[in-house]
């Protein structure tokens, strides 16, 4: 994308002549952006941006991160038409991909015609890495930390009596003696998985890491150096299916039988192919991360997990597959999905507290499952569309309007110019520029353009419904 300034600073690319700034963390948030308004020169209007407060509290924000100086707002909207083992959600998304909502909506759609989605999470396990060196001998090593299971355990759950009074605590103690990476001795990791309920887990799980590797270390007689959670959270899978009738998958002019060939061979290609596997996957992710940003989930915690968990086998992987079976279009998804309904940081954030409200305030468990139905379903409109007409049509059609906002139209004639662009298949800045200089010049016309309504995107948006 080009150039999105406007008014004064326009194109002027912001710098400083020094990061260095000592004590930044210790001002107040007007402080720093004053501080910074003058260190880069901002712009009025650049100013006010950071003093805007949406959703999220300023002084929330504040507290929340060092070195605020503002929030980051995103669209927050709603995923519509899923059916969830019989139950009916209206998921909350935060995201800013245009085509994402509509997509995940039409999905959800289709997959109601057979009763929706299935899904499902295991229970909510953690896992604790704590690394030993110098061990000296492996097997006698790993003995000790076994035949000690029930002392690692009940110190764990020393330390979380809360934990262990909901019904979670520590669960099992496994011993992995991993080949050297190296030619030195093999790395000898302990692993203490911990039932962390509603909670995404990472700072329970690190302070058991912590609290056991004073006894890891006398049990081995080597040194704990990693003391951490793994991401890659295998012990805390979801999963969703969902079964989509043949004829439902119909479209334009194109059959159901063909629809679903297209989808399925689009199966097969990731299955084959990890370039194909990873944007397989970052469709499936497009229905994830919003659901896991928008209930003020560790998005990046879920991403490593997800795609460390495609690449367990050895070879990066679909999360989901598709195959035909009799008159139907099966799709299954399983991933980690670390996910907490309490606790955490982002989950202060008012926005995030609603969006878990509007789930119907689920258990960990049940949010996990909602995401992995969100997934499934983003990735099937994707894949259907690749089957069918592509995803630039409707993907462009919706990016125009952003790209309309970019070129500077005001609010009031965005549609009529990303109508403009779509219609001259120009979806540029350099297209939209043009088109708004059109409109704006037809001063006389303004009030039926303001009114008026884009055929192409009407159709586009309705994929949404
Ligand atoms: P947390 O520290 O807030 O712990 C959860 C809290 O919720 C505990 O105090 C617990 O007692 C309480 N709680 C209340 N009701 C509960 C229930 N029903 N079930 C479980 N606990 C309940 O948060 P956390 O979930 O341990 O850690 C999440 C945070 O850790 C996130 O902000 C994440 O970004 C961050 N983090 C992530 C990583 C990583 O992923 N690698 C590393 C470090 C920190």
């Amino acid at each position: 994308m080009t150039n999105t300034q406007d008014g004064d600073g326009a194109g002027r690319a912001a710098g400083i002549r020094s990061a260095w700034m000592p004590g930044f963390y210790k001002l107040t948030m007007d402080e720093r952006v004053a501080r910074i308004a003058r260190a880069f020169e901002l712009s009025r209007d650049e100013v006010a941006s950071l003093h805007a407060s949406g959703a999220l509290p300023r002084e929330v924000a504040d507290r929340m991160v060092e070195n605020a100086i503002g929030t980051m707002e995103i669209p927050l909207g709603l995923g519509l038409n899923f059916l969830i083992n019989g139950r009916e959600y209206a998921v909350p998304m935060a995201v800013e991909e245009p085509s994402v909502l509509a997509a995940v909506s039409f999905a959800a759609k289709a997959a109601r015609a057979a009763g929706g989605f299935t899904a499902e999470a295991d229970p909510q396990w953690m896992t604790a890495q704590i690394q030993v060196a110098r061990y000296g001998d492996a097997g006698r090593a790993r003995e000790r930390v076994l035949e000690a299971r029930d002392e690692l355990l009940a110190l764990a759950d020393s330390l979380h009596p809360s934990l262990v009074a909901r019904g979670g605590g520590a669960r099992d103690v496994e011993v992995r003696v991993l080949p050297s990476p190296d030619g030195g001795e093999d790395v000898f990791v302990v692993h203490l998985h911990v039932d962390v309920q509603d909670a995404m887990g990472a700072n329970l799980v690190n302070t058991v890491a912590e609290g056991v590797a004073p006894l890891v270390e006398a049990l081995t007689g080597g040194r704990v150096y990693l003391r951490i959670l793994t991401n890659l959270a295998d012990r805390r899978l979801a999963r969703a299916r969902c079964e989509i009738p043949v004829a439902e998958m119909a479209d334009r002019g194109a059959s159901g039988d063909d629809v679903c060939e297209g989808v399925v061979q689009a199966s097969r290609f990731a299955d084959a192919d990890p370039h194909r596997a990873a944007t397989h996957n970052k469709g499936i992710m497009n229905g994830v991360d919003p659901v896991v940003i928008a209930t003020g989930n560790d998005w990046r915690a879920v991403e490593a997990g997800a795609h460390a968990f495609a690449a367990r086998s050895g070879r990066y992987s679909p999360l989901a597959t598709w195959r035909r079976v009799d008159e139907f279009l099966e799709g299954t998804i399983e991933l980690p999905l670390a996910l907490g309904t309490v606790g955490g940081t982002l989950r202060v954030h008012p926005a995030a507290r609603l969006a878990l409200r509007l789930l119907g305030n689920p258990s960990a468990g049940k949010l996990a499952a909602i995401a992995a139905a969100t997934g499934l379903a983003s990735n099937l409109a994707a894949l259907r569309a690749l089957a069918t007409d592509g995803i630039q049509r409707g993907h462009m059609g919706l990016h125009a309007r952003s790209v309309a906002v970019a070129a500077g139209a005001p609010m009031h004639l965005v549609d009529r110019v990303a109508a403009m662009i779509v219609e001259a298949r120009e979806i540029t800045f350099d297209g939209a520029t043009r088109a708004l200089a059109t409109v704006a010049g037809a001063a006389a016309a303004l009030t039926d353009v303001v009114t008026g309504e884009s055929h192409d995107l009407a159709h586009v948006g309705s994929h949404g419904r």
